[in-house]
């Protein structure tokens, strides 16, 4: 990435390194950004005691007003930070700071002070900052975001002949595909974000693999599923059966009632128009809609297993319409819940999910993307082209195709604004909160008694709802996917990393390990999470849902077009909503819509 701040160190100033330079330049075109002061202050409010971990926090945040603004630690120009109780003998603040410029140096200023805004706050830094800028591009097509569906969508309008630019915020193409390596090179990868498909109805992302070549695992079913109950009493019962006794008495039945009736009621909807085939199960939450239908505490307990791993939330946060419409998109709960042939987690990828966006986005022609360059505003004029505002570069564009999920939308100035019920729509859907914690074992340990590595938990506090076994036999990488969702995964999220991780491990030893003797289970070589409600440019995931009445208002202005600028997305999928599936499916149908406005002769 190409950078406009240049630091020099004049003739017999004195040496100022690690920390920052005499003097800072700016080279070239650039957008210079400002940001306020940032204190020790985390997203629960919590400011910490101790001065170098106020300066830590502060430093995160800074990192994240840099993030929203599409700049990096490299394009600050100049800082300038505020010190309580300075002691140029005890020079707190270096560490830091050089923890945080990673080698860079600006020009700083260090401003001893009495005190700050409150009292408890020892420390705030201010950054100057110059992002540099592309020259004004023009094209046929804009595509905002580089996950599937941007991916897909600007694929195939080149295809067509079209030419377009596709403008990322983050650093990476993928979106929620996002797949690490344990170490560089060693090809033991593990999602953080999407993981699984099949080779069947998910006919658009299993297409896109085997186009790409890309290697394939069977999901794990093999052995018996672990349930933990509402009181915590640990049970197994073989993969595609269920319990043979719950803590509460006719807890079974009422389960297996609930799956039924819930199967049922989502068969019966029209997923091209659920309003008109379901809209009296729009005025009532998923909850509601349970005990409506005579679900007890067991299948309640059972519900929240399902809302939380497929949508991060709680059955009282959605809609019953959406939830059920959301389970039809999938071709129905059963199809979506299972992880065999025709199942939502029938396969893995070798090299993870990433590597479909990494392929696609090699297809690419050159001088497509441009990273790490957020989008802030989309302009039309009266009958005109496009102009969309970027971090690193304008453009001008007959059409604009904006991918980002609904509740992002806020975070662009569309000129002129979007419909009142667009809006309305993306104000009201809500993003649901899924950490993945991926524990790495050196060996698949479950499977030694007996278990296919799926834990069912029903303790609302959990912190793991779900498990999953997450191994790649082939490349050595074994590995338990952990979902922390919905409620507990946010009160989850609020401890350190290090008491998160120590709480998924002791869950796990209590469950999957349970009888095992301690020696038997091997400590954990490795961690993986990403908090994605937390992510600038996600929000939350892995779709957004709606609330009651939210469909039957807004539904309508899901998918459509304001003016030259159309919405495509998983969300506006209308077969496997939410999934990778469905943003390849929303992708093929966006670029089908500015192909059809794009080759009609204008009179
Ligand atoms: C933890 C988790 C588990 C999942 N498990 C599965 C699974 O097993 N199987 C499955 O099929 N699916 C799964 N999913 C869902 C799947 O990842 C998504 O459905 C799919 O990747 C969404 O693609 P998309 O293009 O619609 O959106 P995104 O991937 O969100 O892409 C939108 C892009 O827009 C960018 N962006 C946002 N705002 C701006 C802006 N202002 N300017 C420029 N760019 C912007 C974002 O950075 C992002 O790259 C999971 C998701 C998560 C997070």
């Amino acid at each position: 990435m190409k950078h406009v701040v240049v630091t020099s160190d004049p003739h017999q100033l004195f040496d100022s390194r690690p920390t920052f330079s005499h003097v800072a330049s700016v080279m070239g075109s650039s957008r210079i950004i400002m940001t306020s002061g940032q204190v020790g202050v985390d997203e629960f409010g919590r400011t910490p005691e101790d001065v170098q971990e106020q300066m830590t926090v502060a430093y995160a945040s800074l990192r994240r007003c840099l993030e929203a603004a599409g700049a990096t630690v490299k394009d600050i120009i100049k800082l300038v930070y505020y010190i309580v109780d300075y002691d140029p003998q005890n020079r707190k603040h270096v560490e830091p700071l050089v923890a945080f410029l990673k080698g860079h140096r600006p020009a700083t200023t260090l401003v001893p002070v009495p005190c700050l805004a409150r009292p408890h706050f020892k420390f705030e830094v201010e950054a100057y900052v110059a992002i540099p800028q592309q020259p004004t591009k023009e094209v046929d097509v804009v595509v905002v975001g580089a996950g599937l569906s941007g991916l897909k969508t600007a694929y195939d309008l080149q295809k067509s002949g079209f030419s377009v630019a596709v403008v990322e915020a983050r650093d990476r193409v993928g979106g929620k595909t996002w797949s690490v390596e344990q170490t560089a090179g060693d090809g033991k990868f593990v999602d953080r974000g999407a993981a699984w498909i099949n080779d069947t109805n998910q006919s658009e992302v299993f297409a896109l693999s085997q186009a790409l070549g890309l290697k394939l695992v069977v999901q794990n079913t093999t052995g018996n599923i672990v349930q933990q109950d509402q009181n915590a009493s640990i049970s197994q019962f073989p993969y595609g059966s269920v319990p043979a006794g719950l803590a509460i008495a006719g807890g079974v039945d009422d389960m297996v009632a609930l799956r039924d009736a819930t199967e049922a009621a989502c068969q019966a909807l029209d997923i091209r128009d659920p309003v008109r085939t379901g809209g009296h199960l729009d005025t009532m939450t998923f909850e509601q809609w349970i005990k409506s239908v005579g679900g007890g505490a067991t299948a309640l307990a059972s519900a929240t297993v399902w809302t939380r791993a497929m949508l991060g939330m709680e059955p009282r946060d959605c809609s019953a319409l959406f939830f059920l419409n959301y389970c039809k998109s999938g071709g129905g709960l059963l199809q979506m819940r299972s992880d065999q042939k025709n199942g939502g987690q029938y396969l893995r990828f070798e090299r993870g999910t990433q590597s479909l966006s990494i392929g696609l986005a090699a297809l690419l022609k050159e001088d497509t993307l441009l990273l790490s360059s957020p989008v802030r505003s989309i302009t039309q004029t009266d009958g005109g082209n496009a102009r969309v505002v970027s971090a690193r570069g304008d453009f001008v564009a007959k059409h604009v195709v904006v991918s980002v999920p609904t509740p992002l939308y806020k975070e662009i100035h569309f000129e002129p604004p979007l419909p009142a019920a667009k809006a309305a729509l993306a104000n009201l859907n809500k993003l649901g909160f899924i950490n993945k914690v991926i524990v790495r074992y050196d060996r698949p340990w479950w499977r030694e008694s007996g278990l296919c590595g799926m834990l069912q938990s029903f303790v609302q506090a959990g912190p793991v709802s779900v498990t999953r076994d997450s191994s790649v036999d082939a490349k050595g990488q074994f590995s338990l996917t952990c979902f922390c969702a919905g409620e507990a995964g946010k009160a989850y999220s609020k401890l350190t990393k290090d008491a998160r991780f120590k709480a998924v491990v002791e869950q796990v030893k209590a469950t999957l390990g349970a009888g095992l003797p301690a020696s038997s289970i091997p400590s954990p070589i490795g961690f993986e999470e990403h908090e994605w409600s937390n992510d600038q440019w996600a929000q939350g995931c892995p779709c957004p849902a709606a609330p009651p009445g939210a469909m039957t208002q807004y539904e309508n202005a899901l998918r459509t077009a304001h003016g030259k600028v159309h919405f495509v997305g998983t969300e506006t999928a209308y077969e496997w909503k939410g999934y990778m599936d469905g943003a390849l499916r929303s992708g093929i149908r966006g670029a089908e819509e500015v192909t059809r406005v794009l080759s009609t002769p204008k009179l």
